[in-house]
Parts: C-alpha cells; sequence; structure tokens
C-alpha cells in the first residue's frame, strides 16, 4: 500500500467524516464537575466507528457516573505504539443567547461545522479514526498504531489520561500525538510548556477611619507595595529568555484582586491579590514560591502587618519532548507534505494534557489545524481541516509504524 493509496482511502471517507462528526455532536459529553450525566452516551456512538482494529476496548473510570475510555489498537509493533489521544468531553456551552444556533445542533455552513466541541475535540477525534482506519499495517510492523479516546480532559483528566497511565495502558516506547492546540496553518507543533503556577498573597492589617490611619494598618497600602516589590524581584530573578517559547520569557502577571472595604472612609484591614504565573521549565517553582512567602512575610511584618501566601494551582511541566525523534519527525514531514507549511517546534504558556505523558519522561507532541474558536459560543471546525489533518495523521502514521 502506497502512501498515495492512504491518502487516497482518506479522501474517500470525506462524506463519513463529516456524517459521524455531526451525528457525535448532537451527543452531550459534560463530565459530571461541568454538571452534565458524563460522555457515555457519546462514547457508545464513537465505538460504532471503529471497524477494522485488532483490539477495542473500554478502560472506564469509576465516579458519579462511569466515565469512558476507548483503546483501539491496531498491530504490535516491534518498537511500541504510536498513539493518537483525544477527547470526548466539552465544556458547558455558557451563555446559550450567544450561540447563533443550538450548541447540540450541528449545522453545516459555508464549509463550516458549527457545534460545542466541533473543533475541540471532535474534529481530531474523528481525524484520528479515520486515519488510523486507512492504514494497512504489514504482519510485522515497526510500531503497533493506538487511539485513546478519553474523557475529563476539560477538568482533571484524572478520570481520563491519568487513569490510562495508571492502568498501565503505555510503555516507555510509545510516541504520542496529542491533537488540541495548533494555530490556522498548522504550522506549529507543541513541545514543551512552562510550569504553571497561580499564588493568592492575602494581606491582614487593622481597619480604622481613614481620617485617622496611624491608629490602624492599612492593607491595601501594604499590599501594593508588596505586590509592586514582588514583581520587581521576581521578574529580575526568573528573568531568562528562551527562544523556543512563545512568549520567549516567563511570564509573572497580577491578575485577580479582591474588593476591599464598601466606603471611601474606611482603611481596609484585608487586600488580596492573585498571581498567575508560567515559568520556564528551568527554574524551580518551589523556590519561587519560598521567595514569594519569605517577602510577603517580611513586609508584612515591618509594616505590622501580617501575611498569607496560598499556592492555589500548581502544574509542574515535564521534559520537553525530543524534536530528533523519528516521531516528531514523521509528524513534521506529513504537515509540511499535506498543508504546505514548514512546521516549527514551539513551548507555549502551559495547560495541554501532553503534559501528562511528559511527566512521565515520554515524547508528546501537540498538533491540529485550529480556527481557534475553542470554549467560545458559535465553535465551528472547517470540514478541510478535518480532512486535511486525518491525511497528516494517516501519512504520519504510516510513515512512523509500517
Ligand atoms: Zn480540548
Amino acid at each position: 500500500m502506497s502512501e498515495e493509496d492512504v491518502l487516497r482511502r482518506v479522501e474517500a471517507s470525506r462524506e463519513h467524516m463529516v456524517d459521524a462528526l455531526v451525528r457525535m455532536l448532537r451527543i452531550p459529553a459534560l463530565g459530571p464537575m461541568n454538571g452534565g450525566a458524563g460522555e457515555g452516551e457519546r462514547a457508545s456512538m464513537v465505538e460504532t466507528l471503529l471497524n477494522g482494529f485488532d483490539r477495542v476496548y473500554r478502560v472506564d473510570a469509576a465516579d458519579d457516573v462511569p466515565r469512558p475510555n476507548i483503546i483501539a489498537r491496531k498491530g504490535h509493533g516491534a518498537k511500541g505504539t504510536a498513539w493518537i489521544v483525544t477527547h470526548l468531553d466539552t465544556v458547558p456551552p455558557g451563555e446559550l443567547s450567544a450561540w447563533e444556533s443550538p450548541p447540540w445542533e450541528p449545522r453545516i455552513v459555508d464549509g463550516r461545522i458549527h457545534g460545542l466541541g466541533a473543533e475541540d475535540n471532535g474534529q481530531a477525534l474523528i481525524a484520528s479514526i479515520y486515519a488510523a482506519i486507512a492504514v494497512d499495517l504489514p504482519p510485522q510492523p515497526r510500531m503497533g498504531i493506538g487511539l485513546a479516546i478519553v474523557s475529563d480532559e476539560e477538568t482533571l483528566s484524572v478520570k481520563g489520561i491519568q487513569h490510562l497511565i495508571d492502568e498501565g495502558e503505555f510503555s516507555a516506547d510509545d510516541v504520542f500525538i496529542v491533537p488540541d492546540w495548533g494555530l490556522p496553518d498548522g504550522s506549529l507543533v507543541e513541545v514543551a510548556e512552562k510550569h504553571l503556577l497561580w499564588l493568592g498573597v492575602t494581606v491582614h492589617g487593622k481597619q480604622v477611619h481613614a481620617s485617622r490611619p496611624s491608629d490602624g494598618v492599612n492593607a491595601l497600602r501594604v499590599g501594593s507595595r508588596l505586590l509592586v516589590e514582588l514583581l520587581d524581584i521576581l521578574e529580575e530573578r526568573y528573568g531568562d529568555e528562551d527562544p523556543s517559547f512563545s512568549p520567549e520569557a516567563s511570564t509573572i502577571e497580577p491578575t485577580k484582586r479582591d474588593p476591599t472595604v464598601d466606603n471611601i472612609n474606611t482603611i481596609p484591614s484585608r487586600d488580596s491579590f492573585h498571581l498567575d504565573i508560567r515559568l520556564l521549565p528551568r527554574y524551580d517553582p518551589h523556590e519561587l514560591i519560598s521567595l514569594v512567602e519569605r517577602t510577603a512575610e517580611e513586609r508584612a511584618r515591618e509594616q505590622g502587618a501580617r501575611a498569607e501566601v496560598e499556592v492555589v494551582q500548581l502544574t509542574v511541566s515535564g521534559r520537553p519532548s525530543d524534536t530528533g525523534h523519528e516521531a516528531f519527525q514523521a509528524l513534521a514531514r506529513s504537515i509540511r507534505d499535506v498543508h504546505g507549511v514548514e512546521p516549527r517546534a514551539v513551548g507555549i504558556g502551559g495547560g495541554t494534557c501532553a503534559n501528562f505523558f511528559r511527566l512521565q519522561g515520554w515524547n508528546a507532541y501537540v498538533w491540529q489545524s485550529s480556527e481557534g474558536k475553542v470554549h467560545q459560543p458559535n465553535e465551528y471546525c472547517l470540514t478541510e481541516n478535518l480532512v486535511d489533518d486525518a491525511k497528516t495523521f494517516a501519512l504520519a502514521l504510516s510513515r512512523l509504524c509500517r
């Protein structure tokens, strides 16, 4: 079977892919944390599409409702398995009045398939299935082909990807394509992430009338000075740039600030602000947390106040994925051949599920063509992206596995 045959097969399944995606999007798949009934019904529909695999089975996770995870495998490779990992669940639709048509009633207009989850992650889920179906493996392939179609990506991934890792579904030889982020022209492959850290800092002072400030301790004054000083210290200490990341430096941004008092003539006893920090992997986030704690405590004490630092979220980033690996090369070459762009490896600010694989020390590549309307009303995907991404996956699998 030639590469032309593989591409022809994908092209021939164009109508089936569109039909499958539309049928899938009609079935809500909201996790219980998002107030939904889970991904069960959508998983059953997806299983009916998985024809021509050697093994299709479920590795469900227990929860308020069972959380389905589907594994489909083809061939047994000498060098592990090339996986494409996609997710069943969607985010909630948000304000329904902002949708031009109901989120679970997909419609096709001008080559766009509209519907909640059309691009996140429906496009890639359907594309990966038809790509894997299009590739025939010889009796002794170099690598096996695996699809992991998981739950719980939009919330914690504990019942999805992490569950499959814990259950031993993957091995150290395996490589992972995670199509859940990308640019419209498909020219970037995400290979690394920054550490993601959310900090809350609360300063406690003493409330008094605003005309007698020396009788109290103005928490807003202490907190504001502390915030400015922290930004200076952190930007100085963590100022390295790495051109393989976009943006190249770590980002340290004050974001949420809680209200203080309701009236203008009271000195507030409490001030609370938050920092969103995306730290280059070369730095230790725990060291940063200690530095913030020390500084906050000292500065507050000097001014008669007290400070608390809360780690709201910390996601440590795994090892950046290897761009010299044959899986990256096969994917990059296939992107070039199908999309006509020269793909570039990039690190981003954090938050993709590829990090679960990188934390194990495995190579995971995040790529798809994306219109960038995910988690927004009137989400859509392009039929052309659905088909071209399927061709890209099929070529990459064919080059890696056969
Ligand atoms: Zn997604």
